[in-house]
């Protein structure tokens, strides 16, 4: 694509970037029958070649964002389906990601969407308001339908609809700490505890450290690490993702020099797609683009490191397991084949649901954010799903578990969850 970018726009780092990235796209469209809001919307500029032109548009002009690029934009799911797809290597991700941070610094959004956003980006991050906030939530439960009658309430509906009936006990898997390796230590590892999971979910995190230290690998949750900043970054809230990053990074790297790491683990696919992006989140501040860069190579999906310990083949388990394979694990990490190869080893017969490339609606705070394209979005994953008539379904994000489980009968489980009970681990009680 031809751009039209003076010298001076040019000397912006962030606008340098994005010409790069506009100059690769040849207009072919091929993304298109793969995004899951044009495939839903049918409108050009809910694909992500409409979402380039409108971009290039308001950056070569530089023009504030107006009304009509932030809807399109809003729309995005970051879901990276169109990276997949497209033959020429556009780097949609960088690019959507500027989109966000310039519209973030150009356009007053409505009240309504300044006061949601400000207050996922002040509660989500951190798990003692998010707990808080759960609480609250069970509390307004009944009061979702209503909500969501009001177009202004309607996220705050969604919110409620997303909300667990029960929250779960703080775990001491999402405590600082050291698990030491069973017998023989064969490695050492940092675990993420993130934030919203273990809050959700802490049966993560706790299956991930009793499957690692049972086959020899030490795993240590430092104390200090934050949320990985994904949900502010795709807010266009770029400082405080950037300062998020730092302080993993400055966490990380100490417990590297201490003792030394031969991972960072990650077990949600969106934080993982983020952390193994710092290096190019931070690659324009000085004091840490090698610290950022040394810390994204570490970084590892669960099931990319439980892939180099060759667990042993085990007995089939008599169960049929759909697996989901997250748009941040599939796109974001272009891990495909791998969780499957484990829970088929593991004794689990797979079957992978149609159109497996199409976002289930999760994406961060898409559901909350954008319920009707996300609703959409669930119940054709969910028939998706249902048709290969599965016992239970395994995925790899905690996003992805929260938004199927509210529309279907059918357990979801963490694929970690699984492999961990197939090698000796506990049970899952989703399961009992
Ligand atoms: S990231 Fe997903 S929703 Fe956004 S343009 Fe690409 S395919 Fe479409
Ligand atoms: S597939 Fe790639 S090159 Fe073709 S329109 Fe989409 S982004 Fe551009």
């Amino acid at each position: 694509m031809q751009t039209n970018f003076t010298a001076e726009q040019l000397a912006d780092p962030h606008v340098a970037t994005s010409e790069k990235i506009l100059r690769k796209c040849v207009h072919c469209g091929f993304c298109t029958a793969t995004c899951p809001t044009y495939v839903t919307l049918g409108n050009e500029l809910d694909s992500p070649r409409g979402r380039i032109y409108l971009i290039k548009d308001m950056l070569e002009n530089g023009r504030p964002a107006d009304a009509e690029v932030v809807t399109h934009i809003d729309r995005c799911l970051s879901c990276l389906s169109c990276v997949t797809t497209c033959p020429s290597g556009v780097d949609y991700m960088h690019l959507v990601d500027h989109a966000r941070m310039h519209i973030e610094a150009t356009y007053k959004r409505p009240l309504r969407d300044r006061l949601t956003r400000g207050l996922l980006a002040a509660v989500l991050p951190h798990p003692g308001r998010f707990r808080l906030a759960l609480r609250a939530a069970a509390l307004g439960r009944p009061f979702a339908g209503l909500l969501k009658r009001f177009k202004p309430l309607e996220p705050f509906g969604a919110m409620l609809d997303l909300a667990p009936r029960r929250v779960p006990k703080a775990a001491k898997s999402a405590e600082p700490g050291t698990h030491p390796a069973s017998g023989t230590r064969r490695g050492r590892v940092a675990i993420l505890t993130g934030c919203a999971q273990p809050v959700l979910k802490p049966e993560i995190n706790e299956a991930t450290i009793s499957l690692l230290t049972r086959f020899g690998i030490e795993v240590v949750a430092p104390a200090g690490e934050v949320c990985c900043g994904s949900l502010v970054h795709h807010m266009g809230r770029e400082e405080a993702a950037l300062e998020a990053a730092r302080r993993n990074v400055d966490v990380w790297l100490e417990e590297i020099e201490r003792e030394g790491l031969d991972a960072i683990i990650v077990t949600a696919s969106g934080c993982g797609t983020t952390i193994k992006d710092y290096g190019f989140m931070l690659r324009l501040d000085l004091a840490y683009a090698g610290k950022a860069a040394r810390v994204s190579a570490l970084a590892k999906d669960v099931t990319e490191y439980l892939a180099t310990l060759d667990l042993p083949p085990q007995e089939a388990k008599g169960l049929t397991v759909a697996y989901h394979s997250a748009c941040s694990m599939q796109h974001g990490q272009k891990i495909t084949t791998l969780p499957k190869t484990l829970l088929k080893t593991a004794g689990f017969a797979v079957r992978d649901p149609a159109e497996g490339h199409l976002c289930c609606g999760s994406a961060g705070t898409y559901n909350i954010l954008q319920p009707a394209i996300s609703q959409k979005l669930k119940a054709r994953k969910v028939r998706n799903i249902e048709a290969t008539k599965p016992d239970l379904i395994a995925t790899g994000n905690i996003g992805c578990i929260t938004q199927i489980a509210t529309g279907t009968e059918i357990p979801i489980l963490h694929t970690v969850e699984l492999l961990d009970w197939a090698y000796g681990g506990k049970k899952p009680a989703a399961l009992s």
